[in-house]
């Protein structure tokens, strides 16, 4: 079937809205109406050519929500019409990832998506004959998409597709780094730095655990409003302050935070965050996503005095089996979403989204098709 996709040719080029031939679901796969999808800064990291093992062209795009149009054989867990979100994390609940329980990263299709194949190790898209890759094993920059059936999370009938798109990447991302991979008590402190989708779904996240103290950070002047909204109690611009972020964070707090999340992917914050943290127990989780090859450094006597420091993959969440539950969250008015939408638009307008994200203009741009 004919389908409207965004696709990139390469890096540092604008995306072009091109008609894609798109190939029936094969077995184990499904066919996607995709209703709505937001634009993530991982999106960006691929489109400057940061992301080394991805390749062109590809279809970008992997926060959406859509439809069910057509299963392939041997498809049991969704049927035609249901709602879903695609997930770039597979959970196949049979490799030894997904059996440990210690994780939510699902190896059994990562070799084939990271390299922007169908697990056949085939591809579902075509312009003009050729193929066209699937970023991230989602691709929601098209209208229809073709994604295997244990990369898709079933949810409730009656939820706004439109908003819990969010809910595929940067909302569950930020929520799921605080209440999965942090440790944040009732009354403690937590920094969170970069105030996009994931850092201020971080701060939702801070405040659902019980924080009392939430300092958002960022070089954005204008996202303090909607950082407050969230949950934040305090925000600091560390370049309009007289010292460096992390003494200014130490003064306000004793010493330290009791937990940072980093949501930028910028060296140098990854840093300033983890140092940022209480010596003794302070807990610094990375969220950003660096540029292929690029590496931090940081004294070992930092965390030989007892600061911890992690990382994490969408939030820590299985998408199939616990997203469902954040989109009750959200049904029931205890995650927001709704504010973090600064901008509607028309998937034809997908790179004047990118260059909204690259103004700091927006929170989170969602792209619709109609
Ligand atoms: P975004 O571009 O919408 O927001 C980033 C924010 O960081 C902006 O507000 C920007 O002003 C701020 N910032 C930039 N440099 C800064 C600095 N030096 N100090 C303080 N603030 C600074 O990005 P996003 O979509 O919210 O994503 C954030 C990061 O998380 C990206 O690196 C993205 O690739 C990554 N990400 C990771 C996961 C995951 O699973 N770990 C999921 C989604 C996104
Ligand atoms: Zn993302």
């Amino acid at each position: 079937m004919k389908s409207v996709a965004a696709i990139a040719f390469g890096s540092g080029q604008p995306l072009t809205i091109e008609e894609v031939e798109v190939m029936p679901p094969r077995e184990g796969e499904v066919l996607v109406e995709i209703a709505a999808t937001g634009v993530c800064h991982t999106d960006a990291v691929m489109l400057d050519g940061l992301n080394a093992k991805a390749g062109f062209p590809a279809i970008l795009g992997h926060e959406g929500a859509g439809r069910v149009v057509e299963c392939g054989p041997n498809v049991s867990s969704v049927s035609v019409g249901d709602s879903v979100i695609p997930l770039y994390g597979a959970e196949c609940r049979e490799c030894s990832h997904c059996i440990s329980q210690r994780t939510n990263l699902c190896w059994s299709i990562r070799d084939t998506r990271d390299q922007g194949l169908m697990p056949d190790r085939s591809s579902r898209f075509q312009l003009a004959g050729e193929p066209i890759k699937h970023f991230m094993g989602t691709s929601t920059f098209s209208r229809y998409t073709v994604v295997p059936e244990i990369a898709l999370a079933k949810i409730r009938s009656d939820a706004p597709l439109d908003k819990v798109c969010l809910l595929g990447c940067g909302v569950t991302t930020g929520i799921g780094a605080v209440l999965n991979d942090a440790d944040v008590h009732p009354g403690d402190s937590v920094a969170v730095l970069g105030l996009g989708a994931v850092g201020l779904s971080a701060i939702q996240g801070a405040r659902i655990a019980g924080a009392l103290t939430i300092i958002a950070v960022d070089i954005n002047p204008s996202k303090e409003a909607i950082a407050r909204k969230m949950g934040a109690t305090h925000f600091v611009n560390p370049n309009t302050i007289d010292q460096r972020v992390v003494e200014y964070i130490a003064d306000m707090t004793s010493g330290g935070v009791d937990t940072s999340i980093e949501c930028t992917g910028v060296l140098s914050v990854m840093r300033d965050a983890v140092e940022a943290c209480h010596v003794g127990w302070g807990t610094c989780v990375l969220t950003g996503v660096e540029a292929s090859g690029q590496e931090v450094s940081i004294p070992p006597v930092w965390v030989r005095y007892g600061r911890t420091v992690k990382g994490s993959y969408f939030g820590g969440v299985r998408g199939r089996s616990e997203l469902p539950g954040y989109v009750d969250m959200y049904m029931s008015g205890l995650i927001e979403i709704d504010a973090l939408i600064s901008h509607n638009l028309n998937i034809k307008d997908v790179n004047k989204a990118f260059d909204l994200m690259r103004s700091g203009e927006s929170t989170r741009s969602v792209m619709h098709f109609e």
